[in-house]
């Protein structure tokens, strides 16, 4: 059975930099990568707002100087997923994909969120090509166009509303006939003049040459007055919810009632001793790379306190 001071799940910029630390300080940590290497970002495009890169850079180039990162001060990095995991014990054991088990001293949980989409084939057919589901990441993209955003909640208004500020115009695309948001950012959507809100309206596919070139809706959908009709947009932008992946820690783990994380304050403590989260899988708030990275920092500090406390007893 392997054995490890630090098993850090999940290799987006928090498990890449949760490593980084680690190895630094002699822990030799292990990354199980899992099956999307680099997490979020690999699905992105180019990253203009981390710090440190003035020009941009391609989101799967930044997961490589990362990953380079670790590895070059010790951290083992093993392209496999783990499947399960029992906190009960200690040392904690967890199981990989191909049913070997790990033997850890310490646990950092980095397996991030992903961003739900509609499920339709035009969302996977246009992805990078006109299909987003971040308009922090992709906005700047659109100065000037045209673009939709599914959803109505506090995040599809946060970006309907960041995306007006670049845009030439924003529908947003809304299935019920209310905005489910708070008031604040309902007046917010409210008061921008090239938001147009689209209620009782369904995606029912994309069109384009290259990319993007529109959307097909249905208002009302399944009623009497059901009617299909299409805008013209270079930009579609889904902000329908994340989903944490932290479906393997349910009954582990503390998790809040959508299944993210719950951490202690401003820590990365968890609720079982020696097990700790770090990114996207606790944060259901900022979900920004350079936040994750700051918090894969944090888990590795509190996993090294963690063992020196541990050997001191
Ligand atoms: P929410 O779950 O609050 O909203 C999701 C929205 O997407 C709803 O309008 C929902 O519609 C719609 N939706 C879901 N599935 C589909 C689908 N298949 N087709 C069409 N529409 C769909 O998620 P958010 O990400 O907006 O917010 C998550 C949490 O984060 C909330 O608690 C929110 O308040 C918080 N938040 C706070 C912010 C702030 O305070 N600044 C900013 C961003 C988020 P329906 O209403 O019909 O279910």
């Amino acid at each position: 059975m392997e054995k490890t001071k630090v098993l850090i799940i999940g290799s987006g910029p928090a498990g890449y930099t949760a490593g980084i630390y680690a190895s630094r300080a002699n822990l030799s940590p292990l990354i199980y990568e899992g099956d999307q290497p680099g997490g979020q970002l690999t699905q992105t495009t180019e990253i203009e707002n981390f710090p440190g890169y003035p020009e941009g850079i391609q989101g799967p180039d930044m997961m490589n100087e990362f990953r380079n990162q670790a590895e070059r001060f010790g951290a083992k990095i093993v392209s496999r997923t783990i499947e399960s995991v029992d906190f009960y014990k200690y040392p904690f054991v967890c199981k990989d994909d191909r049913g070997e088990e790990i033997e850890a001293e310490s646990v950092i949980i980095s397996t991030g969120a992903s961003a739900k989409y509609l499920g339709l084939a035009d969302e996977d057919k246009y992805r990078g090509l006109g299909v987003s589901a971040c308009a922090t990441c992709d906005g700047f993209f659109y100065r000037k166009k045209v673009v939709a955003v599914v959803g109505g909640g506090d995040t599809a208004c946060e970006e309907a509303i960041y995306l007006s500020t670049l845009a030439k115009k924003v529908y947003l695309i809304v299935r019920k006939d209310y905005l489910r948001a708070s008031d604040v950012m309902q007046r917010r959507v409210r008061e921008r003049d090239n938001i147009e809100i689209l209620f009782n309206t369904n995606t029912r596919g994309l069109f384009g040459e290259d990319g993007v070139e529109g959307a097909v809706l249905v208002r009302n959908l399944g009623k009497e007055n059901e009617e299909e009709f299409k805008i013209d947009i270079d930009g579609f932008f889904l902000a329908i919810g994340h989903k944490p992946n932290t479906d393997i820690f349910k009954g582990q783990i503390d998790l809040d009632e959508e299944g993210y994380i719950k951490v202690k304050g401003a820590t990365t403590h968890t609720n079982i001793p020696g097990v700790f989260a770090a990114g996207d899988c606790a944060d259901p708030r900022y979900r920004q790379a350079v936040c994750a990275a700051g918090t894969g920092c944090r888990a590795a500090l509190d996993a090294e306190r963690f063992l020196m406390e541990r050997d001191e007893m």
